[in-house]
């Protein structure tokens, strides 16, 4: 199933045009605020999935304007970085025994159709898979990781490469955290709808020319490996999200480096979840 935020409801996607209102149809016993349905997602998707059985129809209009961020409130937002080997080659880093983890603080994130306004800098590109955890967990094994993981989104993991890489050691987590810089979306897709959610396509346009292409069976951490190696420190609570790294192909490593302008438009593609679209301003 596909569950969406729209304007601010939580909404089981249809088509194209059609969702169906998951506190209306539950009675309100699910939403209407879409980070309250990961509080008991394990009841929610049960609940869900009865209703996609009994081919229960749309009662609310879809309109994908009007989409926000799938996961609005996010208590804690891992990211990952250097997870694809040729990234890191470019990036300038050695493959890692313990994959490079920061923060984008939660003020960031956005849903579809976010206009996000360019910082003073160099703003540059991160298509990513994001893992959305619907399940506690410490201390978690591979083999029940997918278990705790409610669904999958694209994410875009926006960096201001001047504010990230001044000073001896690195700033992950200001530099990637403007007003903004988190879109994420359109949707949350839960892993039975995908072809194999351990191999999907992965890309990235900037305003019409492929930036980035692979797939996300090329990260050196795999999810499981991602949520045994985080959970083995913080607990995972539901509605975490976590970005998981990007491939190759960002801007500061183009020659010459290439970054983000008030006319770009940024779009990011995931097999099986869909695409998600950015567009910027400049500072006003
Ligand atoms: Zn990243």
């Amino acid at each position: 199933m596909k569950i969406a935020n729209l304007a601010g409801r939580a909404v089981l996607v249809q088509s194209e045009n059609g969702a169906i209102d998951i506190a209306d149809a539950s009675d309100g016993r699910f939403g209407p605020d879409p980070q309250h349905l990961f509080e008991d997602w394990a009841a929610f998707a049960e609940w869900a999935a009865a209703l996609e059985r009994a081919d229960a129809v749309g009662s609310v209009s879809f309109d994908a304007a009007e989409l926000a961020a799938p996961v609005p409130r996010p208590r804690q937002v891992f990211a990952i970085g250097l997870n694809y080997a040729e990234h890191a080659a470019e990036a300038g880093y050695p493959p890692d025994s313990m994959p490079v983890t920061f923060t984008k603080f939660p003020s960031s994130i956005v849903g579809q159709g976010a206009v996000v306004e360019l910082p003073e800098g160099n703003v540059d590109w991160e298509v990513e898979l994001v893992v959305v955890i619907g399940r506690e967990g410490h201390k978690l094994d591979r083999d029940s990781a997918w278990d705790h993981v409610a669904g999958l989104t694209i994410g875009q993991d926006l960096s201001e490469r001047i504010t990230q890489l001044q000073g001896a050691a690195p700033q992950f987590s200001l530099g990637k955290s403007f007003p903004g810089f988190g879109p994420t979306g359109p949707w949350l897709v839960t892993t039975d709808e995908l072809p194999d959610r351990d191999d999907l396509a992965i890309s990235c346009l900037l305003s019409g020319e492929q930036m980035q292409a692979s797939r996300t069976s090329m990260m050196l951490y795999d999810v499981p490996e991602l949520l045994v190696r985080l959970s083995a420190v913080c607990p995972l609570l539901p509605g975490d999200i976590i970005f998981s790294g990007t491939p190759s192909g960002i801007g500061n490593r183009r020659t010459p480096p290439r970054f983000i302008g008030p006319d770009d438009v940024l779009v990011s593609e995931i097999e099986g979840i869909g695409t998600l679209t950015t567009r910027f301003a400049a500072a006003g």
